[in-house]
């Protein structure tokens, strides 16, 4: 582990063994806490992405892995499971030192709360049947469930282990060879995970990990190889792999950025949402795709609604994500900030007002750290309520009534999450079917294993979690057999 957190790392993981990567060109790696480079990983070229491709081909060929009983495969996934939870201390640490994670959230997020989806896939593999007869119009039908064949798995870097294990358990449950593209940023825990794969068992070729950039997820994406893209990133980003896999009418899958909703309507329990401002409205410092980073509250209301907020987000404990009282730590990257304080700047051009945070904290002059913000006065066009921030700021919008709310709500080009609070839970369930997106709370916001995870609109393609995201990695073929 100690090797882990620094120097120069050259390799890549092929058919079960690390070795050194065909590229010379190297990404450093900068802990967000204090903006030292501490270690370099390989920035995979088109060779590299290619013998990860063909590793996976050839164990899908020959393996046996695809035609593994699914039990036998699930067998497998709880032992993933468990070889990650050993390493979650490890994985904590080496997340944390990348992207900033507060330590505590880090070592949970990646070590047993990953492992939670190792095993829910297994669970799901136990129970999935191959083949299934159906009879209708007197004609008897075999339907068959087959893996998508390879599929590449690229991921961003604000939950990393996360990300991986909500693509990789559904593929390895189905019975796919996989490729995975960690993001550059958070890359190093991925060796962590080869370790964890050697120990689970999973046989040579069946998971392979190419790290890099852009260019690299790009070869991967564009890889005649690759029947199947699961992608999770940016909405730009997302546009690109879309086409790429177009191209070729490769399956794809796609979790992109959100502009989440947190509708407050008039009769909404203060008390139950407030305590949930820090954890929903600003995760991980703003850093999460389905933030509800936009609070829609009633005009009569909005007074008591700000100032609650407010007082919320001030009360936050900004620090080193080390330090275990951290509430919110730095922005995982100088562009990251950059971008950020770019939009608290046009908040303040286009009119609305900070009331809370809206600069760089006192006392933390090392590393991209950002107060966290509240804005009132937000009007819905502007840019803060539009585009996806990725940064601790929050906007309150004022409303008129439940139509107007709702226009608000649903009037930016993504669609992930929202929520609805109401003391009223059938005006809550009754606006929850008007809201144009994937995942809808009612006086709560905490995604759920079992629930379908995906955007509408701008936000994605597919559902990722439960029975759903296995399905996205299997085919169905009818069989008619002789009558
Ligand atoms: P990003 O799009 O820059 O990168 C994501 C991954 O894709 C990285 O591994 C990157 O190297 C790779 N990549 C970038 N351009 C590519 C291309 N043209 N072809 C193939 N691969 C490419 O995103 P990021 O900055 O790493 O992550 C933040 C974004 O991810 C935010 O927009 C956030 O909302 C989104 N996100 C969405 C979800 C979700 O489930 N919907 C979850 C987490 C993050």
């Amino acid at each position: 582990m100690a090797g882990l957190m620094n120097g120069e790392h050259v390799d890549i993981y092929v058919n079960g063994k690390l070795r050194p990567a065909h590229s010379r060109t190297r990404i450093p790696v900068v802990n967000p806490a204090d903006e030292q480079e501490f270690a370099l990983i390989p920035d995979g070229d088109k060779d590299d992405v290619c013998a990860a491709v063909e590793a996976a081909r050839e164990a899908f060929e020959k393996s046996g892995w695809p035609q593994l009983p699914p039990s036998k495969r699930a067998n497998h996934l709880h032992k993933l499971a468990r070889a990650i939870e050993k390493r979650a201390e490890q994985l904590g640490a080496i997340v944390t030192a990348q992207i900033g994670m507060p330590l505590t959230i880090s070592v949970l997020s990646n070590g047993v709360g990953t492992s939670r989806y190792y095993d829910y896939y297994a669970e799901l593999a136990d129970q999935l049947e191959v083949e299934s007869e159906r009879f209708g119009h007197g004609l008897r039908t075999i339907v068959r469930r087959e893996p998508v064949g390879v599929a590449g798995l690229i991921v961003p870097w604000n939950g990393p282990q996360g990300a991986i294990a909500w693509k990789l358990a559904p593929a390895l449950a189905a019975g796919c060879t996989t490729v995975i593209k960690p993001s550059p940023e958070a890359s190093l825990d991925s060796y962590l995970l080869a370790e964890a794969l050697d120990e689970a068992g999973i046989p040579p070729g069946v998971v392979n990990i190419v790290f890099g950039g852009r260019e690299t997820g790009s070869l991967l994406a564009c890889h005649p190889g690759v029947d199947k893209v699961s992608f999770t990133g940016s909405t730009r980003a997302g546009r690109q792999v879309a086409l790429a896999c177009a191209e070729r009418f490769a399956r794809l899958t796609l979790e992109l950025g959100g502009k989440s909703g947190a509708l407050l309507l008039d009769d909404a329990d203060l008390n139950t949402f407030l305590p949930l401002v820090a954890s929903t409205c600003i995760p991980f410092s703003g850093q999460i795709c389905h933030a509800l980073t936009r609070v829609i509250a009633p005009r009569a209301r909005y007074e008591e609604v700000v100032d609650g907020i407010a007082a919320k987000i001030a009360g936050l404990v900004v620090g080193h994500p080390l330090d275990p009282a951290t509430q919110v730590g730095p922005l995982v990257a100088r562009r990251q900030r950059d971008r950020v304080e770019e939009y608290i700047a046009s908040g303040c051009r286009e009119g609305a007002r900070v009331v809370t945070g809206g600069g760089r904290p006192e006392g933390l002059d090392a590393g991209y750290y950002i107060q966290p913000t509240v804005f009132r006065d937000v009007d819905s066009a502007m840019s803060i309520a539009q585009q996806e921030i990725f940064g601790p700021v929050i906007s309150v919008i004022p409303y008129d009534n439940d139509e107007e709310a709702l226009a608000i709500c649903n009037g930016t080009t993504y669609g992930l999450g929202g929520a609805v609070f109401t003391s009223n839970p059938q005006r809550g369930m009754a606006i929850a079917r008007r809201i144009a997106a994937g995942v809808v709370g009612i006086n709560r916001y905490t995604l759920h294993i079992d629930a379908p995870f995906g955007g509408v609109k701008g936000s994605g393609l597919g559902r990722e979690l439960g029975p759903e995201g296995l399905a996205t990695f299997l085919e169905t073929k009818s069989i008619l057999p002789p009558s």
